[in-house]
């Protein structure tokens, strides 16, 4: 686990660094993907990414489980848990 998950409450309106790896940008949306037979609401969150990488792993989450893509844009959520916690 990178020690950035484990931000003080305080600290979770900074925007998190794009997961990809190497990547750097801050992470705008977050990636979301639906369960094939399954509810929305037990979509799995991905990761945060940037724009660019958010639909890069978007397609290949796609390809490789099915299901419905999601985004949620990140800096126009502070203050908001759009999965909830696990
Ligand atoms: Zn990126």
């Amino acid at each position: 686990m990178a020690s950035a998950a484990r931000w003080p409450t305080a600290l979770r309106r900074v925007p998190a660094a794009c997961a990809w790896g190497g990547c750097g940008q801050p992470a705008r949306v977050d990636v979301l993907a639906t369960v094939p037979g399954e509810p929305p609401r037990l979509a799995v969150r991905v990761g945060g990414y940037c724009v660019g990488h958010a639909v890069i792993v978007g397609i290949d989450t796609q390809a490789h489980h099915g299901g419905e893509l999601r985004y949620a844009a990140l800096l126009d959520a502070a203050g908001c848990d759009p999965v909830g916690s696990d």
